[in-house]
């Protein structure tokens, strides 16, 4: 099929592979991306037993836009049944991975059973082989990334490190580590590295240089040349290419939303030190995923090594932390890379503990040492221990939700955490939007879905009304349509580009006609099927669409947004006119008529039949 290479259906249990053209309902109805994950792993919801058993499935599926001429940035997605959240859980990263997939012709990979022995993929020439991976077992993300680079030259490699190996619920999967040209990423969120810790793989090589073949080049030449104009000729262009995502430090902070000691506080006098204008002094370059003609991986140095940073890893690592020192700050993001862990989670899990300490819930003899706000040390110290699951460390692995569980006396109350996702780093009290799209996001609470707090900034911090549903919900739909289709969403969000281009660009990749309104209605698709999977797999429904009890009982204790707080009746107005507009009954489940409506018939069946 014009515009799509194959699939891969590997089994690591029996070690065979088969390869497969993509189908029309895959293409169509699913697109690519996080579209076909939620599709594959419906379709075996029995089989599945829990995220870190071979029944799980993991999905690395890039989309039909990246490795074109479009140059939109190279997005890949790796999704499973998250061991953190037990219900679907995704993650989406950069690099080089996706384009040299799509450019050895196979748009994605489907990971079966598990191997006895440490193993790693390799895709080439529309091939997918299973090597051994002995000697890289017990390696840390960028030794392992090394060593491989060393056999396979010019490749794109996802590694897991330490905690992926140790099944930490949220080790993450690291992408092409510091290479300077390409950006160094991460699929951070719901635990995929220890879904390929449990299957013994190791990394995943993706190496190719083949054409991509698209219906109509000659109009998406023309579609791409526009999308370059609008890119360099935005009035947010020049800002972009010097800060990044790193300027949200100082918004986030004037806006008073930048988590601070575990979410206890809005704002950090220092945020300066670690802010845009810092990171912009000091990066030592500059580097970018693939296709993408804004790059924003700024770098920095630490100690003789390097780490690219992000406005959610400083922020959740940094003031949530109570830590001022931009180094200090690098070195704990450097080692959650190193170790494989994912930063918000890492953060957060941190954070919760040095609130236990403040509160007197936890102390030294428990945890084996003394932990305060700030202390750096103690910092570097944890993220070792969970990586490597050792002492307190083996409880902190869990994850926050299960750790508030494990260490009781009222501390559920500020385990800062959604269906089991720790929060991302966005203060939400004075930010109903926001709170909501924490609350009813399909993984658990990560603010990609739905960054909604600046429509919250906009039209008001206390303002409850209806039509803050109506933008999560359109939110939920357009972000993640980027996930499907294997570009980066910053064109769209950070300069303004128009997203109808990303339709006809699809049109012109696949030779079929498809408006934004189409594939929106797709995107809607994929939200009612994670949905759905999550009902079936956890019960999930209305009292999960909530938040911590610190949203609603702890008001923020200064600043211009003193004294606000989520406010219970008001948000539960909100999520019934959330549910109603999605055309989901009060109990937070799609109706059998909006299944059906979506072309969702074996889900209704399962549902309702
Ligand atoms: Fe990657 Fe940044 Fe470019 Fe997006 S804008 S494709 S994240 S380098």
């Amino acid at each position: 099929m014009l515009g799509y290479g194959k699939i891969a259906y590997v089994n690591l249990t029996d070690k065979r592979v088969e390869i497969a053209d993509v189908d029309e309902e895959l293409a169509f109805k699913y697109i690519g991306g996080r579209g076909w994950a939620a599709y594959i792993i419906f379709k075996n919801i029995d089989e599945i037993i829990h995220g870190t058993h071979p029944s799980n499935i993991l999905i690395v599926a890039t989309g039909p836009l990246d490795a074109t001429i479009f140059k939109g940035g190279s997005k890949t997605t790796f999704a499973a049944i998250s061991p953190q959240t037990g219900i679907y859980g995704d993650s989406n990263v950069g690099g080089y991975l996706g384009s040299m997939m799509r450019k050895a012709g196979i748009d994605a990979v489907v990971i079966k059973g598990a191997s006895q022995e440490p193993c790693y993929l390799l895709i080439e020439d529309e091939r997918v082989e299973i090597e051994a991976a002995e000697n890289l077992w017990g390696l840390h993300s960028k030794d392992a990334d090394k060593k491989l680079r060393e056999i396979h030259g010019d490749c794109s490699i996802a590694t897991i490190g330490i905690a992926g190996e140790k099944l930490v619920n949220f080790a993450c999967v690291n992408v092409d580590w510091d290479l300077r040209i390409r950006r160094h990423g991460q699929a951070g969120r719901t635990g995929m590295g220890a879904v390929m810790g449990s299957k013994k793989l190791k990394a995943i090589v993706a190496k190719g240089d083949k054409e991509v073949r698209v219906a109509d080049p000659e109009r998406l030449a023309n579609i791409a040349e526009r999308l370059k104009d609008q890119i360099t000729g935005s009035k947010l262009y020049e800002s972009w290419e010097k800060y990044g995502t790193m300027s949200t430090i100082e918004w986030s902070n004037k806006a008073e939303a930048l988590p601070t000691k575990n979410f206890q506080y809005t704002k950090f006098d220092d945020a300066e030190k670690f802010g845009g204008e810092a990171i912009h002094r000091l990066k030592e370059y500059t580097s970018g995923c693939a296709n993408c003609i804004m790059p924003c991986g700024h770098t920095i140095s630490v100690g003789e090594d390097h780490v690219t940073v992000d406005y959610e890893n400083i922020a959740m690592l940094g003031p949530n932390l109570g830590l001022s020192d931009l180094d200090a700050i690098a070195k704990a993001n450097y080692l959650c890379d190193y170790y494989g862990l994912d930063t918000i989670s890492t953060g957060s899990v941190i954070a919760f503990v040095m609130e236990c300490f403040q509160r007197g819930i936890l102390d030294e003899e428990r945890v084996g040492f003394e932990i305060k706000w700030g202390d750096a040390e103690a910092v570097y110290k944890l993220i070792k221990f969970i990586a490597e699951r050792k002492g307190f460390g083996t409880l902190m692995a869990l994850g926050v939700r299960e750790l508030s569980r494990c260490i009781g006396e009222g501390s559920e109350r500020f385990a800062m955490q959604v269906k089991g996702l720790e929060i991302s780093a966005y203060d939400h009290r004075a930010a109903p939007a926001m709170a909501l799209s924490y609350a009813t996001c399909d993984i658990g609470a990560h603010h990609n879905r739905s960054w909604a707090i600046t429509y919250d900034v906009e039209v008001g911090r206390d303002n409850y009304g209806e039509d803050k549903a109506s933008k999560v919900i359109y939110l939920q739909h357009i972000r993640p349509l980027f996930d499907m289709l294997g570009v980066c969403r910053f064109p769209w969000v950070e300069l303004k580009v128009d997203p109808n281009l990303y339709a006809e660009a699809y049109s012109a990749i696949v030779g079929r006609e498809f408006s934004l309104e189409d594939l929106l209605i797709c995107s809607e698709r994929v939200w009612n099927l994670t949905r759905v999977i999550a009902i079936l797999r956890n019960k999930i429904d209305v009292k999960d669409d909530s938040l911590p009890a610190r949203d609603f009982e702890d008001p923020i204790p200064e600043g211009d947004t003193k004294g606000f707080r989520i406010d219970k009746e008001k948000f539960m107005n909100l999520l019934r006119s959330y549910y109603k507009l999605r055309g989901w009954n009060d109990q937070g489940w799609p109706t059998e008529e909006k299944l059906l409506e979506l072309g969702l018939e074996e889900a209704a069946e399962k549902l309702y039949g």
